[in-house]
């Protein structure tokens, strides 16, 4: 890595740099306030911003993509506000998960959570329970959920089969 935090010289970094989102990686100074700032991090030892962002300014690359790290943050942009470098650390990490994504590096979590709700049209599965067809009886709602598969048919169609449906 380049002695100057301002440029980084590691490919990856540069990769990453070239991907939307993640333009300001070479602003990055290491000074630890996004991973003292996240709320993700207060729970979960392995995740710490500051750390992912330096594994790829070294060039890590290979461990970085094959991470679920980069996949945790749920972009409340806490981190951001306080950031006084003007890092947009969830877009860097946003990019990230477009090349995992595109070499096939996605937790198999996510994959699951993706298959779940092309097949169920929920989040979680089988959620659409008797009980809640039952209130929604009560309510006088329509029980009929038949828009949410409409809903992943456009969804289909649109990002993974090529359409134009909007
Ligand atoms: S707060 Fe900003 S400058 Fe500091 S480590 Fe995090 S991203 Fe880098
Ligand atoms: S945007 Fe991501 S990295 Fe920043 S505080 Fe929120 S969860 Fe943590």
């Amino acid at each position: 890595m380049s002695s100057d935090p301002h440029n980084p010289t590691s490919s990856f970094a540069q990769e990453v740099a070239r991907e939307p989102g993640g333009e300001d990686i070479n602003k990055c100074v290491q000074c630890g306030i996004c991973s003292a700032s996240c709320l993700v991090a207060t729970y979960e030892r392995r995740y710490r911003p500051r750390q992912l962002i330096q594994k790829i300014l070294l060039g890590e690359r290979e461990e970085v993509l094959r991470s679920e790290l980069p996949w945790l943050c749920m972009t409340c942009r806490l981190c951001e506000e306080r950031c006084q470098e003007g890092v947009s650390i969830s877009e860097i990490f946003h990019a990230v998960r477009q090349i995992a994504a595109r070499e096939g590096f996605i937790p198999n979590t996510f994959k699951r959570t993706i298959n779940t709700l092309m097949e169920d049209g929920w989040l979680l599965k089988d959620a659409y329970s008797d009980m809640i067809e039952d209130d929604r009886d009560d309510l006088g709602l329509d029980t009929d959920l038949g828009w949410n598969n409409e809903f992943v048919k456009r969804v289909k169609e649109r990002y993974l089969e090529g359409g134009t449906s909007s």
